[in-house]
Formats: structure tokens, sequence, C-alpha cells
């Protein structure tokens, strides 16, 4: 099978690395990751780092040297908040997504087999991963979400823990030294990771093709198809055929699969739906909501947070989040774990904060000069002083001190408006393939970034994905098997895929937007009922073993989630 991979970003990167991981060695595919940006600066400073690790964090600076443009410098093609490098600030990873990372890493370079490969859930080989020991050196372990009122009143503590792995016995500050069960992260620096395991599994026998051959540059303008029956009631294909991917450059590629991992102004999404007419017109034409969250970098200790939390303050007119996002000793002696990493490890130089607030219009920033000088304004144009002065004003009056220093660093360090991004999200879609074009990560389900899943969610796409490929694949040979049986199997694995990861997903999407309404402008009453529906989930939590939702979100075994699925479809292929 010949499989592109559009979108080298977060989710493109693991879907190879999974696919690497689970699909047959013995079977003849392709596997290659075109990504709109040149990887080329940052695999040759991988390749240059003598360690196999990836190279300290570059920074705006350096981003500016390998010709990668900083906000506020944006070429008209392509905002650098697009770019795989620099989008977003930083990025949790929660412990449902730490599981698939370390189960998706390849055995490293001990020579261990693919039986060996590391397991947090059972602890298995876990020291051996590379991949995780590099996540965990670059990140701060979060152990547990503070959250507060803007008033000042403490709220409750929700431990990032699963129920499983908490004793009754033990107290909580015991059991907060032991293991790591979601990290903060500089998202440049998470995908600096993924990129070195990539070029690590590539030039491995682990792999398939070397790094030439996998990374591609190659900006994706049109995805089609051969001509093709397409049932609108369930939007699956009837026939399908070969999928041709154009470039930007004119130049064609054939494919057997296609996976859009594109991101969430995805192309191939586009010339998914612009075929499909679905009976429900609004959903087949995705729109895409902006909102407007103002992540930074910055580096004071902020005054209250203690290591391995983040702090998240509601208010009556929006909500505020913070924490660190990297640590103070990067070299642990050996090689770290998710079990033998201490959870609380001094703060590094780096945190995060965001703030989230409701908005009557998509853009409540419009940059002043709408004609910039003669050139259009692009979608993701917003007047940066505006929303700095908006975001003074909003979060001033708050009871938190940590909050207040952060506003202060703002207040005296204008430039900080140059880290600023607009984020969007996307509405649910009716489908997620059509054919052998397969939407993943943020081109199907951009998840509101406050969720603290999007990246968690596009590493459950990428294993689910390839668990389900392989289980089709498994029975294949490539001479022998017939194309069309190939073709069959092809579909099969995709509608178990998007019947394993549209409910997960939903659920997640709900969850967002439930906590997203806590966001709007509200009277003292609801203000008060806020807090109070807050305090009661606590309270619930602790008397009922902790939240069922979060418990089901974090603990969540994939593997077995999907092999469920399999089974019944494969039951239902049966009885047909
Ligand atoms: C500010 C911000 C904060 C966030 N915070 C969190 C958080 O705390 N926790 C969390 O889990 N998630 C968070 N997220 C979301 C998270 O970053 C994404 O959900 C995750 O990175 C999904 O990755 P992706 O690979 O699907 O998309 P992307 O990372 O957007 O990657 C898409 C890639 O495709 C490439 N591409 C685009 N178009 C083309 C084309 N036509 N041809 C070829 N290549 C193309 C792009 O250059 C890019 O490299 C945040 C996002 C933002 C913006």
């Amino acid at each position: 099978m010949r499989i592109l991979i559009i979108g080298g970003g977060v989710c493109g990167l693991s879907t190879y690395l999974a696919l690497c991981k689970h699909l047959p060695k013995n079977q003849n595919h392709s596997l290659v990751i075109y990504e709109a940006h040149d990887l080329a600066p940052y695999v040759k400073a991988v390749a240059d780092n003598q360690d196999g690790h990836p190279p300290e964090p570059t920074g705006k600076a350096a981003q500016n040297e390998t010709n990668i443009a900083a906000p506020g410098k944006v070429d008209d093609e392509q905002p650098a908040a697009f770019t795989p490098e620099i989008i977003g600030s930083a990025i949790g990873i929660m412990y449902n997504g730490l599981k698939v990372l370390s189960r998706i890493a390849s055995p490293g370079p001990s020579g261990l087999t693919e039986s060996q490969a590391p397991d947090i859930q059972s602890g298995r080989n876990a020291g051996f991963s590379e991949l995780m020991a590099d996540v965990l050196r670059a990140g701060h372990p979060i152990t547990t979400w503070n959250m507060s009122a803007a008033r000042g009143w403490k709220l409750i503590e929700v431990s990032m823990r699963p129920s499983s792995m908490r004793s009754k016995s033990t107290k909580d500050s015991d059991q907060l030294q032991r293991g790591v069960t979601g990290i903060m992260i500089s998202r440049q620096e998470f995908w600096q990771t993924l990129l070195t395991e990539v070029v690590r599994v590539a030039t491995s026998d682990y792999g398939w093709g070397g790094v030439g051959q996998v990374l591609k540059q190659g900006r994706v303008t049109q995805v089609d198809w051969a001509e093709q029956d397409l049932d609108s009631s369930t939007a699956a294909s009837t026939q399908s055929e070969v999928v041709f991917v154009t470039f930007e450059d004119g130049r064609c590629e054939a494919a057997d699969l296609v996976i859009g991992a594109d991101g969430v102004r995805s192309t191939v999404r586009k010339a998914m739906f612009e075929r499909w007419q679905s009976p429900t017109d609004k959903m087949s034409k995705p729109s895409i909501s902006r909102r407007a969250e103002v992540p930074d970098y910055i580096s004071p200790r902020y005054e209250g947070l203690k290591t391995g939390k983040m702090g998240i303050v509601f208010g009556a007119n929006g909500f505020f989040g913070y924490g660190y996002s990297s640590s103070l000793h990067r070299d642990f002696p050996g090689r770290p774990t998710l079990d033998n990493v201490p959870s609380l490890v001094e703060p590094g130089t780096t945190a995060v904060w965001w703030s989230t607030f409701a908005s009557t219009v998509e853009n409540p920033y419009p940059v002043s000069d709408p004609q910039q000088n003669g050139k259009r304004p692009r979608p993701w144009d917003f007047d940066r002083i505006a929303a700095l002065a908006a975001l003074l004003q909003r979060h001033r009056g708050w009871n938190n001190p940590a909050i207040q220093a952060i506003l202060d660093y703002l207040e005296s360090r204008p430039e900080a408006v140059e880290g600023f991004y607009p984020t969007w999200t996307a509405p649910l879609l009716p489908t997620w393939h059509i054919g052998p074009v397969l939407l993943v990560g943020d081109a199907s389900h951009a998840l509101q970034p406050s969720s603290g899943q999007g990246t968690s969610q596009a590493l459950e796409d990428a294993e689910a994905l390839a668990i389900c490929l392989s289980h089709y694949y498994r029975p294949l040979s490539s001479p022998v098997t017939d194309d069309e049986v190939w073709r069959m199997q092809t579909e099969k694995a995709l509608k178990s895929f998007e019947k394993v990861r549209m409910p997960r997903v939903r659920e997640q999407y709900d969850r967002s937007q439930r906590m997203g309404g806590m966001k709007g402008n509200m009277s003292v009453v609801t203000e008060m009922m806020m807090y109070g529906a807050v305090k009661l989930m606590g309270i619930l939590g602790r008397l009922f073993g902790g939240d069922k939702a979060l418990d089901g979100l974090l603990a969540y075994d994939l593997p077995s989630e999907v092999l469920k699925v399999l089974e019944v479809e494969e039951a239902a292929d049966r009885n047909s």
C-alpha cells in the first residue's frame, strides 16, 4: 500500500510512528509524510546533535535563523501560527496521551525486539524509550489542577491521576511524589521530540525507508478520486479507487490511502467535503470559528503556584489558566521513565498562561487599519495591542497574585504581545473518511485548546488507526492478494476507526463545550452558582472515588477499546 500522510505536525508524525509499530513488517508498504514547510533544517539539527536527542530549544531567535517567520513577520502565504514548530506556546499531554506515546515509541537503540517495547500500563520496559525520556526531560510534570475563584477563594483540587492509581491509605502529598500522569511542555519542544523519533525510526530497521523517503516537503492543494459512487446517507464510498494528490508546484502523486493530518484549516477536508453533499448541508460545510485566547511564554515564578500544579481561575467574565512548562533539571540520572521520574520537580524558566472569554463576534480585535497599507487583512490577523488592553481590563480586578504577576510582566514588556495567538476550533463532522481518504487530529476535530485534550486525542487517533489497519491487513500478502481486497480491507479498517474514535471525541467535545460555557459574562447569582457547581463536583468526586468522567478520560484503555469494536465488526461481517 502506498500511504501518504499529509501534514508533519503532532498527528502526522505520531501516525507515522504508530504505523511503523503496527503494520506487519513482511508487507511492502510505503509511508510518506508530506509537510508544507521545509523540515530539512530541523532534520539536519537532529542529525548534527551527536547524542541522538532533540536539539536544545531554539526559541524565537533561532526560528528566525532557520527562516521560519516569527509572529508578526509572516509571509502572505501562510501564517507563522500554522508552521509545525511554533503554533501555540505550550500544550498539556494528559495521562491518556502519555500512554499512547509510550506505546508508539520505538524500542530504542538497545536492540530490543518489538514485543519488548515499552508499555506504561504494566510498567513493562518503560525505561527503554528514548522518545518518552526526551518528553520527560523537556516538560514539567502536572499532577493536579488547582481550581479557584477570581474572588480569591480556593474551590477544588482535581487530581490528574486516574483513581486506580490512587491509594486511599496514602496521603496525597506522598502519592504526588510517584510517577508522572501529565506533562505541560512547550509545543515546539514536543514537536521536536516527535520529529527526532521519526528520524530515529526512519533510519532504523524498525521503520520504512530512510529520512529522505519518509519526510518530504510539499503543500497539498487538491485531492482527487477517480469517479466513484458516493452514498450520501452514510458517506461511505461504494467503490474506492486510487487517490491523486496535487501539490502547489504542480506535482501529482497517486496513493492507495491518504491520511489528512493537515490541521484545523485542512486542505484534505476541504477536498472531501466539496465532493460530498450531505443531507445535513450545514454540517457538510464546516466553518472554522475563531476564539481569542492569548497564551505566551513567560518566566516568572508564579506566586502561590506550587510545582506540579496548573492554576485554573474562574470568574464572572471568563477564566484564566497558568502553569509551568519546563523543569529545572533537564538531565535526570539514568533513563527517565513515567514511573521513575519524580512528579515534583523544580520548574524551569518557561511557563504558559491563557485567558478564555466570551465574544459575540468572530474576531473581537479586528486590525485597526483594515487595508494594512493596501493588503487585505488575513483571517488570523488581529490587533494585539487592543487584545492586551482588553486582557488587562478583564483580569486586573481578580484577586489572584499569580494572575496579577503575569499582567505586570506583560505591561512591562509590551513586545510579549507578539506571542499572542488566536485559536480556532471546528464543529464535529458527520464523517471522517470518504473512500480511502481519512482525516485525523485537528483536521477532523479541533477541540478547544483549554480542553487540554487536543494533542492527546490526536495521539489516540494515530494509535487507533494503526491498530485498525494492521488488524485488517495482517491476513493479506502483497503479491498474492488482489488490489480490490486491499481496498475492501482499508474501507473496513477506516469504518472501524470511526466507530471507536467518533464517540470518544464527541465526549471530549461535549466536555470542552460545557467548560467553554462557563466563560460568559455572568450576573453575581450565576457566578456564585458556578462556584457552587465546581465545589460540588469536588465533593462528589471525593465521596465517589474520583470524577468518573475524568477517570474515563484518563484511564481509557485504547487498545482494548479498539479490539472490542473490531470484534463486533468482524461478527457483523460474518453474519452478513
Ligand atoms: C495556542 C494553542 C494551545 C493549545 N493547547 C493545547 C493543550 O494545552 N493541550 C492539547 O492537548 N492541545 C492543545 N492545543 C491543540 C494541539 O496543539 C493540537 O490539537 C494538536 O497539535 C493537533 O495536531 P495536528 O497534527 O492535528 O495539527 P497541526 O499541529 O496543526 O499540524 C498540521 C500540519 O499540517 C501542515 N499542513 C497544513 N496544510 C498543509 C497542506 N496543504 N499540505 C501539507 N501540509 C500541510 C501544517 O504545516 C502542520 O505542520 C493547542 C493549540 C493551540 C493553537
